[in-house]
């Protein structure tokens, strides 16, 4: 064949400044596109061999990137099975073209260019991002001449017959100036480890290789043991702590999806570190952002999802509609629960000594995804002061044999911070309570939705109304007070509460003689803004209470006793400081003032 030109039909004069334009903020995946044109070259003449459809030497497969800086070019080269000249014109020419040609007229209304993540079709011609001209030198394991193409990346092309020993194609770059930065081999080396980390053909750069062609993701879990999955773990976070568990997934209907997700040791301050999780199609890596694909909750573990099912080349927009993609984040919702619901049957000891972790997911998914809700309300555990852990029926079969009136809610008490609330925690045990500990900050969320899911179950932090009215009802007899003695009470402590409700309560002796509660849904609603952000708004809020004064303390007897108004007074204000004090509500000079007082008391 002698040199043949011809024109590449198309209506656009130069299509190269368009894809420039739309890919340019992720040209680097120039290398990512052609390594792994190569690996398919590569993995296609394996096959043909192992079929019997190639009888040749398959030699040496590893596929090698040069960078020549002096001559400006990027070399990729593969021992793969190369093209004829008639199958570079229908491959690169035509095919290609076609895609370029979908690109454009898919994409000519769009002014947001940002919406296109990866190429359309275009791998090839993503060397345009960089190349001013690109060549092609490639011998088909066929039985013809190698051929020669070049492209500068107006809409010419030619195509001559060149000399080339070995099958297989060479992909040269001649890099344009404004993408010299790629002749540094740092920067390629760079590239490389990330798109082709492990990709399924060996990738020597620098006279190294570079990838692991074998990660356990594409063995079956059969062969694989505890020590090769933390391995694994260890080669993708090089300074993590040790993984608590992991799960192998392993789909290949009705979608193709293999991969390892890892639940992570995770301290109580968690920070929200996402984009561990990484994104491969075919071992070629995609992408660490996996905000459509796995649900938000899951998206605090780590490990590798590997899917060619998943669009990669369209906008975010259509991947959110992906039909694929919706059944890939129902699945691996489904298998982490199925995980855990194994976990928590085969061997519960563990599950409640990881449940520091393990939680913080449970409770996370339990609050944003009704599907894993059904499955998780079985397993997640609640912990009580004393650290048992219990699951929902059996908090619930717990408290209901303590409830009073059966007809009434189950008011479910629970502490948000052991050491502030510690009064009332006492208190409470001292009625046999069992107080939930929900002291994370997923929890004010998680109580709402399970007060939502199940009837019939109202929780309380337990400092936030007298404890007697919640579920001892008529346990304790009237208060010993007359009226005349409440309307006293009332009066002295009225002048020091302010606008906040004064309540006169018969709880037992031994109870605080005054303390200070907060109404629950009050409290919520700031706990919720705060932990939206909106503390400005509630920071200015004054925090209103109530303050419970026990008709039945000795203390109040006593005060009552004492002769003369400014001692009675005097006396109050002490307990009501007191009270303030228990609940961390005293400080800067009323502190002060509330400590020098009792000193001059004690001198008395
Ligand atoms: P895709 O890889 O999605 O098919 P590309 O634009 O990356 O699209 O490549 C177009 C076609 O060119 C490939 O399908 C293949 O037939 C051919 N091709 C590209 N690179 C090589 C190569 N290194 N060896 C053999 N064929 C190749
Ligand atoms: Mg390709």
């Amino acid at each position: 064949m002698s040199t043949e030109k011809g024109t590449i039909s198309i209506n656009t004069e130069n299509i190269f400044p368009i894809i420039k334009k739309f890919l340019y903020s992720d040209n680097e995946i120039f290398l990512r596109e052609l390594v792994s044109n190569a690996v398919d070259a590569t993995q296609k003449i394996k096959k043909l061999s192992a079929m019997g459809k190639y009888e040749g030497e398959l030699g040496e497969l590893k596929i090698r990137v040069a960078v020549d800086k002096e001559n400006k070019t990027i070399t990729i080269s593969d021992k793969g099975i190369g093209m004829t000249a008639e199958e570079v014109k229908k491959y690169i020419n035509q095919i290609a073209f076609s895609g370029a040609k979908d690109f454009l007229e898919k994409y000519k209304d769009e002014n947001d260019s940002n919406q296109i993540i990866g190429q359309f079709g275009l791998g090839f011609y993503s060397a345009y991002m960089v190349a001013k001209e690109v060549e092609i030198h490639t011998k088909s394991y066929q039985d013809a001449p190698a051929v020669k193409w070049v492209c500068d990346g107006t809409t010419e092309y030619e195509i001559s017959d060149i000399e080339k020993a070995e099958r297989g194609t060479d992909i040269i770059l001649h890099i344009a100036d404004d993408s010299e930065e790629f002749l540094e081999e740092f920067k390629i080396e760079q590239i490389l480890e990330k798109y082709g980390k492990f990709l399924p053909v060996e990738i020597e750069f620098k006279d190294k290789v570079i990838n692991n062609p074998n990660p356990i993701w594409v063995k079956p879990p059969s062969d694989l043991k505890d020590e090769d999955y933390l391995a694994f773990y260890k080669e993708l976070y090089p300074y993590s702590e040790d993984p608590l568990f992991w799960i192998h997934l392993n789909v290949d209907y009705p979608f193709n999806l293999t991969g390892v997700l890892y639940f992570p040791k995770i301290k109580q301050d968690f920070q929200l570190s996402r984009e561990k999780i990484q994104l491969y199609s075919r071992q070629v890596f995609i992408t660490d952002d996996v905000k459509d694909i796995v649900p938000e909750f899951l998206q605090l573990l780590h490990g590798v999802i590997d899917s060619p099912d998943i669009p990669l080349n369209v906008s975010r927009s259509y991947l959110q509609a992906d039909g694929n993609v919706k059944k890939i984040n129902n699945h691996i919702t489904k298998k982490v629960a199925d995980k855990l619901a194994e976990l928590f049957k085969s061997d519960r000891k563990a599950f409640e000594e990881k449940w520091e972790s393990i939680g913080l997911f449970v409770k996370y998914g339990i609050v944003s995804d009704e599907k894993f809700y059904d499955r998780a309300k079985d397993f997640v555990l609640l912990k009580n002061t004393d650290g048992e852990f219990k699951t929902i029926e059996e908090y619930k079969t717990k408290i209901e044999a303590l409830q009073k009136d059966k007809d009434e809610n189950l008011v479910v008490l629970y502490t948000s911070d052991v050491e502030k609330q510690d009064s009332f925690i006492q208190g409470a045990k001292k009625r046999d309570y069992d107080i939930l500990v929900l002291d994370d900050v997923l929890d004010s969320h998680f109580i709402n939705t399970l007060e939502q899911k199940l009837e019939k179950l109202t929780f309380k932090r337990v400092d936030a109304d007298a404890l007697d009215k919640l579920i001892d009802k008529g346990l304790n007899s009237e208060s010993v007070l007359s009226d005349k003695e409440k309307e006293k009470v009332t009066e002295l402590f009225k002048e020091l509460a302010g606008d906040n409700v004064v309540q006169i309560e018969a709880l037992s002796a031994e109870d605080a003689p005054v303390s200070i509660v907060m109404p629950e849904f009050m409290r919520r609603y700031m706990d919720m803004s705060k932990l939206q952000g909106q503390n400005a708004m509630f920071g200015a809020m004054p925090q209103s209470y109530n303050l419970v004064v026990n008709g039945n303390s000795p203390v109040v007897a006593k005060m009552l006793r004492l002769k003369g108004d400014d001692r009675r007074k005097s006396y109050a204000k002490q307990l009501h400081d007191l009270a303030l004090l228990s609940q961390g509500m005293l400080s800067g000079s009323k502190l002060t003032a509330f400590v020098n007082r009792t000193f001059e008391e004690m001198a008395e």
